[in-house]
């Protein structure tokens, strides 16, 4: 997600072993100030009050082909989008680990930062917490809010992280975003984390071709009618 280099070494070192300095996944935790964390924490609470719960099902994702692995539920805020809040972007994450790292931390309630998705370099898609919950991975709330976010396996500063198969994996799934919520397939609509106001984030880096999945996106897009 940022800064810093490889550290998947010191960060596969058993649960706790995860720390919150090395970690750069879904760096909100880090990067968001206490007070809109806090904001956020108390916001996940309105849906546990009865009468406002959403449907839904067990296992269902919204991306085709996507593998349910749940996130734990303290690193997303439940919503109701788009009705409670449009959704208007897509953000572009890279984990700065493996695809592993990335499932275990967003599965740990003390990681407090996850993103909807997770693209391996074989092109597999993770779904880990659904469109229409708020997911804690921009390091923003109305950004959070706004958007879905979307990791990608692989560091910042090594080009063969971004495979082939990831491009093209990861385009289909943006296409499939911006068809359900009408968004425009250019730059504006989908930027990387170190577009996002007041993050310290630097991902997806210099080798992340954006011309390339621009251009695939839009043919996956057309390709959806
Ligand atoms: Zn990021």
């Amino acid at each position: 997600m940022g800064e810093e280099k490889d550290t998947t070494a010191e960060q596969g070192r058993g649960r706790r072993g995860v720390n919150r300095r090395t970690l750069l996944i879904g760096g909100a935790a880090a990067a968001v100030g206490t007070a809109a964390l806090a904001s956020d924490q108390l916001g996940r609470l309105w849906w546990r009050l009865p009468g406002v719960v959403k449907k839904r099902k067990e296992g269902e994702v919204d991306a085709r082909g996507a593998q349910w692995v749940a996130a734990s539920d303290y690193n997303w805020r439940r919503a109701d989008r788009p009705d409670d809040y449009g959704i208007d972007m897509v953000v572009i994450h890279v984990v700065q680990g493996g695809y592993a790292t990335a499932l275990r931390v967003f599965k740990d309630p003390a990681h407090g930062a996850a993103a909807h998705y997770v693209v391996r370099k074989d092109g597999h898609v993770a779904q880990m917490i659904r469109e229409l919950d708020v997911a804690f991975h921009a390091g923003n709330k109305s950004y959070n809010e706004r958007s879905i976010g979307i990791e990608h396996e692989g560091f910042v500063d090594r080009k063969s992280s971004f495979t082939d198969a990831m491009y093209e994996s990861s385009a289909r799934l943006t296409a499939g975003i911006c068809e359900r919520y009408d968004i425009p397939v250019d730059r504006k609509h989908i930027i990387g984390h170190v577009e996002v106001p007041g993050t310290d984030h630097t991902d997806p880096g210099p080798h992340w071709d954006w011309d390339r999945y621009i251009g695939l996106v839009k043919k996956a897009r057309t390709a959806l009618g």
